[in-house]
């Protein structure tokens, strides 16, 4: 067994286990597998495993990479990093997903310049709960008004929420902040909003989250290793 299958199978159980322990169906948490500074190389040998969606935080990076392994069947990019406006453009054609949307600007830039014949791109909103300045995201009070301003926007597909909580090995706190998450995905929700995704939990916390409703987890060092 490769290092990668060993890893890989680890995080599907711990997922697993999760599952179970919080009476959640088996499999109704995705795994997407974080690539980001590891080499294409790497992606190609996790994707034979059977992972399809990968992670990525820097666009020309994923570009890179998008290119490179234009052979493999099913791979699905996600982008989950900051996003600034001047790489909306590279974005918008590069990546299945956005998940770190936090401004109503990007969005609709997003929107303008995704390139006609590839289906919409889906988009979560990044909702920040830890109230760290130095993070993306918007405070949980303004997510209804960005949330229902992008799901007016053509070219894009509102999914849901993705949040990056601040870490601590504390499993009280952890849960408590992805419960903030969860109640911001659910009020999204309650106003119509036909959303799927609550991304969150990583490979320190990735349990807490699924007990408080994750659908999906990012998972990057547990699969990949430490990153440089
Ligand atoms: C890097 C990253 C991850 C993966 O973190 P690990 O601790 O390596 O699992 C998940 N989400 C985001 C937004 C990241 O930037």
């Amino acid at each position: 067994m490769s290092h990668y299958e060993k890893a890989w199978q680890d995080v599907l159980r711990r997922i697993d286990t999760a599952e179970r322990a919080a009476g959640r169906a088996p499999g109704s948490v995705r795994l997407l597998a974080v690539s980001k500074t590891f080499p294409a190389e790497a992606v190609r040998a996790v994707h034979a495993l059977g992972q399809r969606a990968f992670g990525e935080n820097y666009v020309q990076e994923a570009a890179a990479k998008r290119a490179a392994l234009a052979d493999l069947p099913g791979v699905e990019w996600r982008m989950i990093g900051p996003l600034q406006s001047n790489k909306t453009a590279l974005a918008a054609a590069v990546f299945d997903w956005v998940e770190s949307v936090d401004r109503l600007k990007i969005a609709q830039r997003l929107a303008a310049q995704r390139p006609e014949g590839m289906p919409a791109l889906c988009v979560c909103i990044e909702v920040n709960v830890s109230g760290e300045a130095t993070k993306g995201g918007v405070p949980p009070a303004e997510a209804p008004a960005l949330a229902a301003a992008i799901a007016a926007l053509p070219r894009v597909r509102l999914r849901g929420v993705m949040g990056i909580p601040a870490p601590t090995p504390d499993v009280r706190q952890q849960r408590a902040q992805f419960r903030a998450l969860r109640e911001c995905f659910d009020a999204l929700r309650a106003t119509g909003l036909p959303l799927d995704t609550l991304s969150m939990g990583m490979s320190a916390d990735l349990e807490a989250a699924i007990a408080e409703g994750a659908t999906q987890v990012r998972v990057g060092t547990a699969i990949f290793g430490e990153r440089q």
